[in-house]
């Protein structure tokens, strides 16, 4: 089918971190040109090879990859085959090997944030197909310090094999592999098989086509040493869902990479299934992981089993485990409904045990042998363990018992899980479950959902979830819930809730998944949950928060001054958080002044001291005119040196200040005041120049006008003029705009006694006079004249005259 083809194209990669170290290296290694034409074998000593951890041997083929560090890898060419060739191997202890089994097959998981409720629903359908084939358990991890994430890594589909152990450990699944066969392959990874088509011996069942390997990918078909891997006698499997596809890595979807060889009849048989686990991949893994011969897992809402043999006498040495197995939220009734073993003191030689919970360290609800099978048997979660061990040679019918799921009912613990009956399966019809959560005293209970899929209708008649605050189906309504929309987190205000699930006849969805826990006010303990001003309860949590005119610090506890914000006001004032006192480590504060339009900011610092010289590359005020960051700068501040007063070139000013981790200072304190510029609108109504001035303006009138009586027009000036300084410059009327026609203007220029005036510099702009000693003298362009009190004409020119 499409799904299984481009799936089985986009292909999955097996890695653990010393894979990863090694292949980020030397995949680029051009495969076709091998750097050695020999295996190197290992020059360190080797112990257990062709062993698993658990300490069966068998021919190696898959299993789990030994301990060995890596140091150095070579790729080199045996025949026709491939294979890694590692050299420098130093041996891990033997205890780092068995690392690699998940002790008791148990595996702890989380699952990442980012996946929808119905990626979580198919991660744990996943986990359940592992689960009911084989011996492996996966359960919420609470305390445990190795475990697996489910999450979304940059290598897309891909996963550690076995127990890398020291913390988390990633289970990518990336967009391509979010389907139910992909997961249960990459946990196959994480329960520790590497791919089939890796194993030493696959030579001898599938052909491995080079030429048509991604470039880059040749490394996910390189062959395991034997010693890297133990098939715990299983043979090659073709069906295994471990197994790459044809095309997996292809270059092209119609390309092979993977050839299976003919069978006796001339069939090439199928690879790379991604439906569900093949025979041998369940022969496998409980070979791997040591799983009882006798027993099985039991998934149903209700159920039986019986001991080996019944009614005709189970053997002796007999050692099953039945593990139940329901939904989170439901418990288990066990019946026994015959009973005849061996009867023994203690239960010393035949004996069942039932254990209320996942594994053999589970609490002991009870041993039991003879014919004195105890009385309905509950579970307090949603999984219990049934061990049967026989050592006598007493032939007695055996036992058989029966079961059955209950949902609902009291829950008397601070967290737990509650989802609704079969979930991640669409629930059953015609249910009613009805939960009382309690939590500790002083506690209030949270309730917060992981998924929700529940038969929609307006008024949620059909099929619901009920929460209600309190222990009773009295106690206050806090919601009735249906449809696709997970409801917003729910607190109760004591340390009871109370819920209740129901399903009519029909419609049947996936429910519900939803966390409890025991929620408290850490607002309400004396010290005010750390907060320095105000404390605001969250579920599960509490964040601090501030009064106007504060902000939280960096350590989210204390409030420090707010600083920066927009100030509308005319004038002002502004200082650096903490005033007087010094300034605070890692502050970033902007003021924003808005003035009227016409109007100018103008800022003056009066106290400045901030750390840092002329560079300012630590602390600094930043003064622009404008509201971004990259308006005009005016200037950029520190040090001590108080910034001159600076006005903005508009009605809008930006002051930041910024403060580093270290030195901090007093910092500054600084007044602004915003002045009207009447001259920026119809030049102040003023005829020539308007000069604006605090709270005014004036007008004033270029060369040979004089201002008028209303103070704004200028009128002429009568152009004689009578000139006694010993220097200066002449202007045309009107200078430096063009002067009126028909005018005549004169200068009398007297000069000191024994001086003469001379025209010192003529230019087609501007005519220099100087006054000369001892004669009165006029000079000009073009005639020099001798004549005392001579009368210039001067149109146009601007003429400056010095005492010489
Ligand atoms: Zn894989």
């Amino acid at each position: 089918g499409l799904f299984f083809f481009s799936v089985a194209f986009w292909g999955d990669i097996a890695l653990d971190e010393d894979d990863l170290r090694m292949f980020h290296i030397d995949r680029t290694i051009d495969l076709t040109h091998p750097m050695n034409s020999s295996h190197e074998s290992a020059s360190g000593p080797r112990t257990q090879t062709g062993k698993t951890a658990a300490g069966q041997t068998g021919k190696a083929v898959k299993a789990v990859k030994s301990g060995n560090t890596v140091t150095s890898t070579r790729y080199g060419k045996t025949g026709n085959a491939w294979s890694v060739v590692v050299k420098n191997r130093v041996p891990r202890a033997a205890t780092s090997r068995a690392e690699r089994i998940w002790p008791g097959g148990v595996i702890p998981y989380i699952i990442g944030g980012n996946f929808t409720g119905s990626q979580r629903a198919m991660f744990k359908q996943a986990m359940r197909h592992w689960e009911k084939l084989t011996c492996v358990t996966f359960i919420e991890k609470t305390e445990e310090e190795s475990y697996i994430v489910f999450t979304y890594r940059p290598c897309g589909c891909c996963s550690y094999v076995g127990r890398r152990g020291n913390g988390p450990q990633a289970i990518s699944i990336g967009k391509n592999c979010d389907k139910f066969g992909i997961v249960v392959h990459e946990l196959g990874h994480v329960i520790g098989f590497w791919h089939e088509h890796t194993r030493p011996d696959r030579d001898d069942h599938v052909t491995i086509i080079r030429d048509n390997i991604q470039p880059g990918q040749e490394y996910n078909f390189l062959k395991m040493e034997p010693g890297e891997v133990n098939s715990l006698g299983e043979a090659y499997d073709f069906d295994s869902i471990m197994h790459y596809a044809r095309n997996t890595f292809s270059r092209g979807m119609f390309l092979d990479t993977i050839l299976p060889s003919r069978d006796e009849n001339g069939i090439r048989p199928a690879i790379g299934q991604r439906t569900r686990l093949s025979k041998g991949d369940i022969t496998q893994a409980r070979k791997l992981y040591r799983c009882p011969a006798c027993g099985e897992t039991l998934q149903e809402s209700t159920g039986n089993f019986s001991s080996p043999g019944y009614p005709n006498g189970y053997p002796s040495y007999t050692h099953c485990v039945w593990r139940v197995s329901v939904t989170p939220g439901e418990k288990i009734v066990l019946n026994f409904t015959t009973m005849d073993l061996y009867k023994s003191s203690l239960c010393w030689y035949d004996y069942i045990e039932v254990r209320d919970g996942y594994w053999r360290k589970a609490p002991l609800l009870g041993r039991f042998c003879g014919d004195q099978g105890p009385e309905g048997l509950v579970s307090s979660e949603s999984r219990m363990w049934i061990e049967f061990r026989s050592s006598s040679n007493w032939v007695g019918k055996g036992f058989t018992a029966v079961y059955e799921a209950i949902c609902g009912g009291e829950i008397l613990r601070d967290q737990g899980q509650i989802q609704s009956p079969n979930y991640p399966d669409d629930y059953r019809p015609s249910k009613e479950c009805v939960w009382r959560i309690t939590v500790a005293e002083g506690y209030n209970v949270g309730l917060s959902f992981q998924a929700f899929e529940i038969e929609r209708h307006d008024s949620c008649s059909y099929d619901y979830l009920e929460v209600r605050d309190g222990p009773a189906e009295s106690s206050p309504l806090i919601g009735r819930f249906c449809g696709n929309d997970k409801p917003e987190d729910v607190r109760s205000t004591s340390h009871t809730l109370w819920m209740k699930f129901v399903s009519d006849g029909t419609v049947n969805k996936a429910g519900f998944a939803a966390n409890f826990f025991k929620e408290e006010d850490e607002c309400s303990k004396p010290d005010n949950g750390g907060c320095e001003q105000r404390c605001v309860n969250t579920l599960g949590s509490f964040k601090c928060a501030c009064d106007p005119g504060y902000e939280l610090a960096l350590d989210k506890k204390s409030c420090e001054a707010a600083c920066g914000g927009l100030l509308s006001k005319l004038n002002g004032t502004i200082s650096s958080p903490g005033w007087p006192k010094e300034y605070p480590p890692n502050k970033n504060c902007v003021w924003q002044v808005v003035a009227p339009t016409q109007y100018r900011i103008s800022m003056q610092f009066e106290p400045f001291e901030l750390e840092g010289n002329e560079v300012c590359k630590y602390d600094f005020v930043e003064v622009r005119s404008g509201l971004s960051s990259d308006s005009k700068l005016h200037g950029k501040y520190c040090g001590t040196e108080v910034p001159q007063v600076i006005t903005s070139q508009y009605n809008n000013m930006r002051i930041e200040f910024k403060s580093d981790n270290t030195v901090a200072k007093k910092g500054f304190k600084g007044h602004f005041f915003s002045d009207k510029d009447e001259c920026s609108k119809d030049n102040g109504g003023c005829q020539h120049d308007c000069i604006n001035t605090v709270g005014s303006y004036v007008c004033q009138c270029r060369h040979g006008f004089i201002l008028h009586e209303n103070k704004h027009d200028c009128k002429e000036a009568e152009c004689k003029h009578k000139v006694h300084s010993p220097s200066g410059t002449l202007n045309s009327p009107n200078w430096p705009d063009k002067y009126p026609s028909r005018k005549e203007c004169t200068w009398d220029i007297n000069t000191t006694p024994g001086h003469r005036v001379r025209l010192v510099r003529y230019t087609h702009t501007w005519i220099q006079i100087r006054l000369v000693r001892y004669t009165h003298t006029w000079t000009q362009s073009e005639t020099d004249t001798h004549t005392p009190g001579y009368r210039v004409r001067l149109v146009r020119y601007t003429h400056t005259w010095t005492q010489s």
